[in-house]
């Protein structure tokens, strides 16, 4: 064994700078934190291959002093902090004093900077964490760093680097955290000289969202701003109509500072669940202001994960407003004309053009008829012949008994606002589209295809989850004639395509068929209706997973059997489609998220026409 020896400096370095810098995105966030505890409201972030290559983060702030260049680039140098107390007073991102140092360790770095109002500004060359030149040069306010070649002297860490997208990717959600928790500095991103990522810096979060996420999102949002206690929050969620199937783009800023937070993250999921019952994930743009006694930020050397005391209270006094938040948005109400809304700039619920799958012809097999005689919506009596599994009904020969029971149970348990006996009249269809209703407290314009849908979607699932042979088999198997791509997706989402009812038969090595299909497919439904729903699933495999696939299905067939907008309805049916409605677990929002009812209060209607008593 040897002696024991101090470790050199560059061999510290380069130790540390294992666990502040792991990869590009990493050396980002550092840079861009040092330039905002620099008061730059400008920064400009360049990267090429993923960073892998070059990063240059570049800012307007105050820079750094000419007697002090070398300093910062030293171990422990921080200009933040001279005593153990100011730790808990801290206002700004960084302190350990090692970023600098630990990112030229592991590569080449070039920095220049002139200070406030030095005259001169300097560059300096570091290879390994060691000056190579100093010079004094002419140069605007503020830091530009250079960092070329990353682990080019660490090879044990450059072989964990990613291929140039993934690191890319992770290198934009850095600058795009950075850019919603301050919209008031501008930040821009270019990648290989394109431009992605360029914000105003006009201090609105709102313009942010949009610079980064267009007026796709911009149009879904839900302003949040609530204060209790000690915890005051505001920001963006959005409406249902917009949730994504990863966490990829929720995002918690704790005084200002982008986090991760256990407590935060379920308090507006299990908001979201309680209300919508779905399973994917919300987009989130969420300013938390705590005091800082309760956060421990620096419990990860990367300060991504943040600990609090007192989470549980935070998470329940969160979940609860955002709940309340987006009941108001769950029930549309139409606030414009007083601008009274809470909690809305202005709702929207014009009719949006309906998704593609859903301009096609209508199918085949669709009921051209209700038959509301009794409980029970009927299929088109060409597919009314009962086959292996009974009648086609897009609505289940539930009991009476049974829907009384359901209504008094789910319906008014997820959305919790309707009580259990709430009257409702109908009163008649508007230009074959709305369906009219007159409720306890106003009035209720109701979409006829969206809210089918909704019920529809409800039945089969609740069929697909009773049954326990979802398989109908097909006299002749249809071929199915897929490209490469399409045959690696069948493979892959097969199972979870058996499990809703299809069977696929394989023919030699690359040849498929279709030998059953799901029960709440008709006997006679045609063949390029099935192949649909397959090219559909294919389509969507890529944003949906795996497990969400059934309700993929589901959704699309209900969509495709419910009754359409142009459709005259009886009073009866009309009655039928309402009572349903109300015993589904969210009547006010279609399976794609779509809104089924508007509704008016007549307190609201009151002070339409200026009577206020
Ligand atoms: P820390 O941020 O923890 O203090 P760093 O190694 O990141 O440690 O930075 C060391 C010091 O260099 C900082 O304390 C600051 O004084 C100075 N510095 C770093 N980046 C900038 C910048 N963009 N503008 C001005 N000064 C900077
Ligand atoms: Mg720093």
């Amino acid at each position: 064994m040897a002696n024991i020896k101090k470790l050199s400096e560059q061999i510290a370095n380069q130790i540390s700078a294992g666990e502040v810098v792991e990869r590009p995105a990493s050396v980002v966030k550092e840079l861009i934190e040092n330039s905002l505890d620099a008061d730059a409201d400008e920064i400009e972030i360049t990267i090429t291959d993923g960073g892998k290559e070059l990063i240059k983060v570049k800012d307007n702030g105050r820079g750094i002093r000419r007697d002090e260049v070398e300093l910062a680039f030293s171990r422990y140098a921080t200009s933040k902090i001279e005593e153990i107390d100011d730790l808990y007073s801290l206002g700004t991102l960084g302190f350990r004093g090692e970023a600098l140092a630990s990112i030229a360790a592991v590569s080449k770095m070039t920095a220049k900077t002139s200070y406030q109002d030095e005259e001169k500004g300097t560059k300096l060359v570091l290879h390994g964490g060691t000056v190579q030149t100093r010079e004094t040069i002419g140069f605007a306010r503020g830091l530009e760093i250079t960092v070329e070649d990353l682990f080019y002297n660490t090879p044990a860490r450059h072989k964990y680097l990613k291929k140039t997208t993934t690191e890319a990717a992770r290198v934009s959600r850095i600058v795009t955290a950075a850019a919603l928790s301050r919209p008031d500095v501008k930040f821009t991103l270019k990648h290989n000289d394109h431009t992605t990522i360029n914000t105003p810096g006009n201090g609105q979060l709102k313009a942010a969202v949009y610079s980064i996420y267009g007026d796709e999102i911009y149009e879904q949002l839900i302003p949040v701003e609530f204060k209790e206690n000690f915890i005051s929050v505001t920001g963006y969620l959005v409406k249902p109509q917009a949730l994504r199937s990863s966490r990829q783009h929720q995002f918690y800023f704790v005084n200002k500072r982008p986090v991760y937070n256990k407590y935060l993250r379920l308090a507006v999921e299990e908001a979201y669940r309680e209300m919508y019952g779905i399973k994917k994930y919300p987009i989130v743009f969420l300013n938390i202001d705590l005091n800082p006694i309760l956060v421990d930020v620096n419990v990860h050397p990367t300060k991504r994960e943040i600990k609090f005391s007192r989470g549980k209270d935070i998470k329940r006094t969160i979940k609860s407003n955002i709940k309340d938040i987006l009941q108001q948005n769950g029930k549309p109400t139409y606030h414009s004309y007083t601008g009274k809304g809470k909690h809305h700039d202005k709702l929207d619920y014009t009719r949006k053009s309906r998704p593609k799958s859903e301009q096609h012809k209508p199918v085949e097999y669709l009921p051209s008829r209700l038959d509301l005689t009794g409980n029970m919506i009927k299929e088109d009596s060409r597919s009314d012949r009962p086959g292996p599994q009974g009648p086609q009904a897009n609505i289940t020969d539930r009991t009476p008994e049974r829907s009384d029971a359901q209504s008094q149970g789910q319906g008014s348990k997820q959305v919790q606002e309707s009580s259990p006996a709430e009257r409702r009249t109908v009163i008649g269809q508007l230009h074959n589209l709305f369906i009219v209703v007159e409720s306890e407290d106003g009035l209720l314009l109701v979409d006829q295809h969206n809210a089918h849908e909704r019920i529809i979607f409800e039945e089969l699932k609740e069929k697909i989850d009773t049954k326990t042979n979802p398989s109908r088999m097909l006299l002749t198997p249809i071929s199915l004639n897929l490209t490469a791509q399409e045959k690696e997706i069948l493979l892959e989402i097969r199972s979870e395509l058996e499990k809703i009812g299809f069977e696929i038969e394989e023919f030699g090595p690359a040849s498929y068929a279709l030998a059953a299909v799901p029960f709440f497919l008709p006997e006679n439904a045609p063949e390029e209706n099935v192949l649909d729903i397959i090219n559909h699933l294919l389509e969507t495999t890529n944003m949906t997973e795996k497990s969400e696939l059934v309700d993929e299905a589901l959704k699309y067939n209900s969509c495709r059997k419910a009754i359409k907008e142009g459709k005259r309805l009886e009073h009866q049916e009309m009655a039928v489609i309402i009572t349903r409605l109300f015993e589904t677990s969210n009547p006010y929002y279609c399976p794609h998220y779509r809104p089924i009812i508007l509704d008016y209060s007549l307190d609201e209607l009151k002070q339409q026409v200026e009577r206020y008593e």
